[in-house]
């Protein structure tokens, strides 16, 4: 227990690259002149990893805002879009707080805060879970929400409240799922609740964000990062390690089958044509837990990397300097879960490109097995729509998934209603 708890209170670098820049622990630690001058320059390096909010209109914004800058006397600086919206000030329809990067590992202070804001966004933490989380992260409720609020300026629960409220916002405006669609994959236990609780937080009714997304285009969402990314290199790595019958990847796209909890389907993920954000595409049977995709492909991605502090760290080393010049971007590419980081582990890439030794074989068709397992219970459940909404083939299909890999591409088309 002892050496877990030092395990936990590792201080992670912070900031020191930054000349001027106090350091983050929290809403009052920000350098506001540091802040001032980032959303002048409406610098990319920073966003997502402090919020503006404006006194005079009650709105707050990521540093990159298009919008005219306020007066710098009506500026507030806040470490996270939840203490922003705890201090009471709504988000900017213009700049979308909610398409922010997310912060890296090295934007929080300890470990133990990096992963309260890992945990809440995956699985959006109810009260009722709260004790889980504090227990699987080896401290007590009553510390975890201590160091949220030391460091993040908001209590967790506060934090997970924001963080649904921003998803279903994300997807009003991103897709065309229904309300009740949305408050249910946001982590809302009720429409009532949902619609509440956006029109007290944000003095709107969510139906007025509804964007325009055509229902024939698929179930799409943009995820932000800080230029530069490497794509082409994070595509060669996953397209030499990827595992038969799971993952495609090509020159341009990464696909794969997905299953989490009883939910199966798809996903393709490219360079979206801005050159700062990637493409989702998800099959419609993945909608009740798209926010946990999101994470996911964040993670896989290593989307909320921060890469001028990357690259200034690893420049203070004359070799690594050298290829830190040559491929600028570079990510550390994540899992989509641990199971699956093992198999990646276990599968040596070979000359031609294949994943898979006999062990990294085996692992692989386990994790084939798990996500038809899925679809084989979803279908005894409710067996005239698992084939429609799964998106990765009926279960016979799927045996010859074992033996024939990689259909992925051929099966966008499917799935969709
Ligand atoms: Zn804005």
């Amino acid at each position: 227990m002892h050496g877990r708890r030092v395990a936990i209170y590792i201080h992670v670098r912070k900031w020191r690259v930054f000349p001027g820049w106090i350091g983050y622990s929290g809403a009052m630690l920000l350098d506001s002149n540091a802040c001032y001058r980032a959303v002048r320059a409406r610098d990319r390096r920073f966003d997502g990893r402090f919020f503006v909010a404006v006194s005079s209109t009650g709105i707050y914004c990521r540093p990159i805002c298009p919008a005219r800058p306020p007066k710098r006397e009506n500026m507030h600086f806040y470490s996270s879009a939840a203490a922003a919206e705890g201090a009471g000030y709504r988000p900017c329809l213009r700049c979308r707080p909610e398409r922010a990067p997310g912060m890296g590992s090295v934007d929080a202070a300890s470990r133990l805060a990096s992963a309260v804001i890992a945990g809440i966004e995956e699985h959006a933490l109810s009260s009722a879970r709260m004790g889980e989380l504090a227990a699987s992260l080896g401290v007590s409720d009553r510390h975890l929400r201590r160091v949220t609020e030391a460091e993040l300026g908001v209590s967790p629960i506060e934090l997970a409240q924001t963080q649904r409220l921003l998803l279903a916002k994300r997807l009003l405006s991103d897709t065309s799922l229904k309300l009740t669609e949305i408050a249910f994959a946001a982590g809302f236990g009720s429409v009532r609740r949902f619609n509440a609780l956006f029109k007290s937080r944000y003095g709107l009714n969510p139906r007025s964000l509804r964007g325009h997304a055509d229902p024939a285009g698929g179930l799409r969402c943009q995820l932000e990062f800080r230029p530069p990314l490497a794509w082409e290199n994070l595509l060669a790595y996953l397209r030499l390690r990827a595992i038969p019958g799971v993952e495609s990847v090509d020159a341009t796209h990464y696909r794969r089958t997905v299953a989490i909890d009883e939910h199966q389907g798809w996903i393709a993920v490219s360079l979206a044509a801005s050159g700062v954000a990637l493409d989702v595409e998800l099959s419609q049977s993945l909608a009740p837990v798209i926010g946990a995709v999101i994470v996911r492909v964040k993670q896989l991605f290593d989307l909320s990397a921060a890469p001028d502090a990357v690259s200034a760290s690893l420049s203070q080393d004359s070799k690594l300097k050298v290829i830190v010049r040559r491929l600028p971007g570079l990510r550390v590419p994540g899992a989509f879960d641990g199971f699956e980081l093992a198999v990646r582990r276990r599968s040596r890439p070979t000359s031609h490109g294949q994943g898979g030794d006999h062990d990294g074989g085996t692992l692989g068709a386990r994790l084939r097995r798990r996500d038809c397992d899925a679809i084989h219970r979803t279908r005894s459940i409710d067996s005239g729509r698992a084939s429609t909404r799964g998106g990765v083939g009926r279960p016979d299909r799927c045996a010859r998934n074992h033996r024939r890999p990689v259909p992925v591409h051929r099966r966008a088309g499917e799935g969709r209603p």
